[in-house]
């Protein structure tokens, strides 16, 4: 089988460096095609966990991998003026309470509020104390209770993570070709891409195109013809704009992405190692670049490294990421605005969900039905999860919030916010993304708290109450044992 990647960013260089180690065994050929005329969209920073068993499962070795693409920990993501102006809280990768407690903790910390009305969440979280601490551990499984309860991602070069993958891919056979795409031929019977013809007139044929074209959808939209679904009704912001600026404390380097809200939408801010990414995501019906871009300046001053990188989206999706004999993945084939860094994550789910599908080597239309579905779930859950961040808040101080207040929402979402408001429950989904913690964790952190809890926590004796308040004392002293984030990268990224 000869598969076509076209593109090189992040997309075009996960895919080939997924698809060249899990399809060695067999004889697939994979080329890839990428023009330095058309570029990458040079943003995407923040990940998530699941990049870790991603680059676990393709042979990378983390240390190699943080140090190639100056990486450091992302323990979460602190959210600050979402629910009001003035409120914080970080969205950790991990649970509340001790692993082994046999009703949801929260129900607990809810009784416990009772005598201890000032007593917080975020206590009974290893992930978010650490992370407000500067601190980091790597989770040492499977022995100790506190360190079995949260996760860690990265914040990464993205552009170095798209360089560390050509090498890795081409060692292990991927051709790599530098050309401009022009043309898309279709056979007239099938509907299926037959070849792609390059500005030099050179041509490359093959049995599977991946498009990582990026927003342009080369082949997916433009040639295809696969509409894009709006979701812009439900996620407004359509602009961002990113800057790069110098570290103020390169000391002192947070392990979590910032995400701040503002009266036309958030900014974000990202630690590397040897530099910050900012940026601003934001509504264009309710403000403009130059605002936006002032508003970016009055924060970074001189730090800022490079002139404004602006950028057009509209949040949505192609419903049919494979359809013929292509397949979308990253930007071509939908976005959803970054702030709970997801991007990277549908990449990879894009690809293990097709290598799963893959190993009949022949494109099936029940192959293409399972794969659709599968990334739409994902999709629509990421959506929902991002309209919640909005929607779960007091503030209406500017046109855009006030039109927030107003907006429909998704059915599903509706359900999950009357659920959670009554009984403090959300229906669990056994994989993918967004697990009950992170929706506890945006419901509580913008201040909705439930209106019942578990009888179960009321049943709970005096002592065991105590024993679970306790807990708080164990993360404590977890957290200060820990090193800090800057030890630990001075450490484990250090060469050699
Ligand atoms: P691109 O990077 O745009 O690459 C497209 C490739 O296609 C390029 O190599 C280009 O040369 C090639 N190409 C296009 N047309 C042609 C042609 N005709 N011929 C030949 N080659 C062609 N994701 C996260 O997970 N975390 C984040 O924090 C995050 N932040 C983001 C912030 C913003 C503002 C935006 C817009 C996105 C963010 N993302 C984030 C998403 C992330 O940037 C993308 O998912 C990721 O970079 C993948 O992009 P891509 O490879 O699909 O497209």
């Amino acid at each position: 089988m000869r598969i076509v990647i076209l593109g090189g960013g992040t997309a075009g260089w996960m895919t080939a460096a997924g698809l060249s180690h899990f399809l060695q065994d067999s004889d697939a050929q994979i080329h890839l095609i990428e023009s330095d005329k058309v570029g990458t969209v040079g943003v995407g920073e923040a990940t998530l966990p699941h990049l870790k068993f991603f680059n676990q499962t393709i042979g990378i070795d983390e240390q190699e991998f943080m140090r190639a693409t100056n990486a450091t920990i992302k323990l979460g993501i602190e959210f600050n003026n979402w629910g009001q102006i003035g409120q914080s809280y970080i969205h950790p990768f991990g649970e509340y309470g001790p692993s082994t407690t046999p009703i949801k903790f929260h129900h607990i910390w809810h009784r416990l509020l009772e005598k201890h009305p000032d007593l917080s969440l975020q206590n009974f979280s290893a992930g978010e104390m650490m992370a407000r601490n500067f601190k980091f551990q790597i989770p040492q499984l499977p022995d100790d209770d506190v360190s079995t309860t949260y996760s860690y991602a990265y914040h990464i070069d993205a552009g170095r993570y798209a360089k560390f993958l050509r090498d890795i891919s081409t060692k292990k056979g991927v051709t790599r070709q530098e050309g401009l795409v022009e043309n898309v031929s279709l056979d007239p019977e099938s509907g299926n891409i037959l070849f792609l013809r390059l500005e030099d007139g050179d041509t490359i044929s093959g049995d599977l195109f991946i498009d990582c074209s990026g927003f342009r959808s080369v082949l997916l939209g433009q040639a295809l013809g696969e509409a894009y679904e709006d979701w812009s009704h439900y996620l407004p912001c359509d602009r961002a704009i990113a800057i790069p600026s110098t570290h103020t404390t390169p000391e002192k380097l947070p392990p979590y992405t910032q995400a701040e809200a503002h009266g036309h939408g958030w900014t974000w801010k990202i630690p590397l190692q040897h530099r910050n990414g900012n940026g601003s995501v934001y509504c264009s019906e309710y403000t403009s670049d130059d605002k936006i871009e002032a508003l970016l300046m009055r924060k970074l001053g001189t730090t800022a490294l490079a002139s404004p990188n602006k950028i057009r989206f509209k949040a949505g999706l192609r419903r049919k990421q494979w359809k013929k004999n292509c397949i979308g993945v990253g930007l071509s084939a939908g976005f959803l605005e970054p702030l709970e860094s997801t991007s990277i994550y549908l990449i990879q789910a894009a690809i293990t969900t097709l290598v799963e599908l893959l190993p009949n080597k022949r494109i099936d239309p029940v192959d293409i039905k399972e794969f659709n579905d599968v990334i739409n779930v994902e999709y629509e859950r990421i959506r929902d999860f991002l309209i919640l961040h909005y929607v779960a808040t007091e503030r209406n101080d500017t046109e855009f919030w006030r039109y927030i207040q107003n907006m429909p929402l998704p059915h599903s979402l509706i359900e999950k916010i009357s659920m959670f408001k009554s009984q403090g429950f959300v229906p669990e989904y056994k994989d993918g993304l967004f697990l009950f913690p992170s929706w506890l964790s945006v419901f509580i952190g913008q201040g909705i708290i439930p209106q019942n809890r578990d009888p179960r926590a009321d049943a709970l004796s005096q002592a065991d109450l105590d024993r679970h308040l306790n807990y708080a004392n164990t993360v404590r002293k977890f957290v200060d044992s820990s090193e800090t984030h800057t030890e630990f990268l001075n450490k484990y990224c250090r060469q050699g």
